[in-house]
């Protein structure tokens, strides 16, 4: 079952991206891998019950999403059920001003000039032949009202929207800081001389939210050992846990909201009404019956049989694991970055592995109508995932994420 995991308040995290020395930079959010590496740290050191511990970290149902900075202003956005999402590669705002207009504090010293999603233009713009750049005029300067008219760029972290209003939207503020630390020399155990470094720090005091899957038979045991971990302040994440670093206060609850074939065969609806109406007034009369956009709401490291990593999602995969023939990939707005390994035990790096970035989209077509199958197997890749390691929180995907016709400027 699927259950939803937020951090209330935290100390100082390092959550470093790659191994060099220079690197000292943290990433923005909690990785599914340190969810499920602190827990399962806190398991072992309070209870020595392993059969427990492999229900709970281990079973075919348990996965550990990514936790994503959540500290919204207002207090629309505060609504724990409404998930916190990685925006979509495809969102671009104000170069200057950049911002939804729901967060925006300061209209006079801080003004946020709106945030529009890219997708259905540029997709249109590859159904030409790449051969309409007017369709892409509209995407090169802001054209918010006051006459700001600077260039448009990438608008990039973590959002939320409130389920009863899609209007209500708005980017997560991170807090950063710095430590400086000195190094210990291996030969003395003392301080060694001339080492000092500094690493940049999430929080402290910041919130996340994410989700994860807990066999249902497992979840108030696992609820109870959540609540007894971060009460005797257990539960830690991230690198440097032993520098007085990584605490947080971990609450989980069940998901009440879960897609079905209907709501998900409703959201693919409305994406293609705004498609075509798109394409309408845009003179444009797209080949296919259907198109279904797939964004990538976490990392996704996906592998072919040669066990060659891949940089995109394409049709053979679909075809291939899912069973979702005819489909045709149209549009893709993709990156790719490298996923820092470490063997826990072992306590040794293992090779490093590409993942396909988190808010990278693809748009598939297909030439028919969506039949009843299809639906299915797109609803069991949402459920499922895509790609390896998915207990740790890679390969999640959001079908027709309504990102991609609702946010038009708010
Ligand atoms: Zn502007």
């Amino acid at each position: 079952m699927r259950i939803i995991m937020r951090v209330t308040d935290s100390d100082s995290l390092s959550l470093r991206s790659g191994r060099e020395a220079s690197n000292t930079e943290t990433l923005d959010y909690i990785p599914g891998r340190n969810v499920l590496g602190g827990l399962a740290e806190a398991h072992t050191l309070l209870r020595s019950n392993p059969v427990q511990f492999n229900k709970f970290f281990f079973s075919e149902d348990s996965t550990f999403g990514n936790l994503y900075p959540a500290l919204f202003i207002g207090d629309e956005l505060q609504g724990n059920e409404d998930p916190v999402l990685p925006l979509p590669a495809t969102a671009v705002s104000c170069k200057r001003f950049a911002g939804f207009t729901f967060d925006e504090e300061d209209p006079l010293t801080n003004p946020h000039h709106g945030v529009y999603d890219t997708l259905i233009p540029w997709a249109l713009f590859a159904l030409s032949g790449e051969q309409r750049f007017d369709l892409l005029s509209g995407l090169r300067h802001c054209s918010h009202l006051s006459g700001c008219s600077e260039a448009i760029d990438r608008f990039d972290g973590f959002y939320r929207q409130n389920r009863w209003d899609a209007r209500k939207i708005g980017k997560s503020n991170i807090r950063h800081g710095l430590r400086t630390r000195t190094g210990i020399s291996r030969q003395t155990g003392a301080v060694a001389k001339g080492i000092l470094y500094s690493r940049e720090t999430l929080g402290p005091c910041m919130t996340f939210w994410g989700n994860a899957t807990v066999r249902t038979d497992q979840f108030e045991a696992f609820r109870e050992f959540v609540q007894e971990a971060s009460a005797a302040a257990m539960v830690r994440f991230g690198n440097n846990r032993t520098r007085s670093m990584g605490k947080v206060v971990l609450d989980v609850d069940k998901a009440s909201q879960e897609d079905t074939e209907d709501s998900l065969a409703e959201r693919i609806q409305q994406f293609n009404q705004a498609f075509q109406k798109q394409a309408l007034s845009a003179n444009l009369t797209p080949h296919h019956a259907i198109y279904v956009p797939l964004t990538l709401i976490s990392d996704v490291i996906l592998v072919d049989r040669l066990l060659r990593y891949q940089t995109q999602i394409d049709t053979r995969y679909l075809q291939e694991v899912w069973g979702l023939h005819g489909g045709e990939l149209v549009y893709q707005c993709n990156s790719t970055r490298s996923i820092m390994g470490w063997q826990g035990l072992l306590r040794l790096p293992r090779a490093d592995e590409i993942a396909i970035t988190m808010g990278s989209v693809f748009l598939f077509s297909f030439a028919a109508p969506l039949d009843v199958q299809k639906i299915s197997a797109l609803l069991r890749l949402q459920e499922q995932g895509v790609g390896i390691r998915r207990r740790e929180g890679f390969g999640s995907v959001i079908v027709a994420s309504p990102f991609h016709w609702e946010v038009k400027g708010q």
